[in-house]
């Protein structure tokens, strides 16, 4: 099966890079499956769980808003934070998780609530990247 190489890039650090054989993911544009070879396009990211094919089946990464490069043999995604299900501290997402909700049962008009909304989501997308991880199995390592 071809491949086509994948990177997860942010500000701090490379979250991913290796040989894919699909990468979903979701645009300003709307839901987005590439395949290797794919026409070259560039466009924003929106804060979802990219879903990635690889040989050992099929894994999980967490990213925030961003950009994306697609070329026919590489696929570049720029965020403000991602992180593989290795990455992800359980309990640390959990709280968030708690804090957001509390924050958003207040009913206080001092409440951000986009910014509210927006934390539960990213908590939440990161536990449900760990729950896939475990029922998929975990295919998708950090660069060495
Ligand atoms: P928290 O309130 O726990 O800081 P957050 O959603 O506000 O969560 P972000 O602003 O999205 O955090 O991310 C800040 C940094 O912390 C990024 O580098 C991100 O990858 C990392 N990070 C956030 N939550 C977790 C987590 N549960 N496990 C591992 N890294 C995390």
């Amino acid at each position: 099966m071809s491949t086509t190489l994948l990177e997860v890039v942010t500000p701090e650090r490379i979250v991913y890079s290796g040989e894919v054989n699909m990468v979903s993911i979701k645009t300003g544009g709307g839901e987005l499956g590439i395949l290797p070879k794919h026409a070259p396009l560039a466009g924003t990211v929106k804060p979802c769980i990219v879903r990635v094919k690889v040989a050992g089946g099929e894994g999980y990464i967490h990213v925030g808003a961003g950009f994306l490069e697609v070329l026919p043999e590489r696929v570049t995604v720029l965020a403000n934070v991602a992180e593989l299900p290795e990455d992800i501290d359980v309990e640390r997402a959990e709280a968030a998780r708690q804090r957001a909700e509390q924050r958003l049962n207040q009913h206080d008009s001092g409440t951000d609530v986009d910014r509210a909304e927006a934390a539960l989501r990213r908590a939440l997308a990161r536990l449900e990247v760990v729950e896939r991880t475990r029922n998929a199995g975990n295919v998708l390592h950090r660069p060495s």
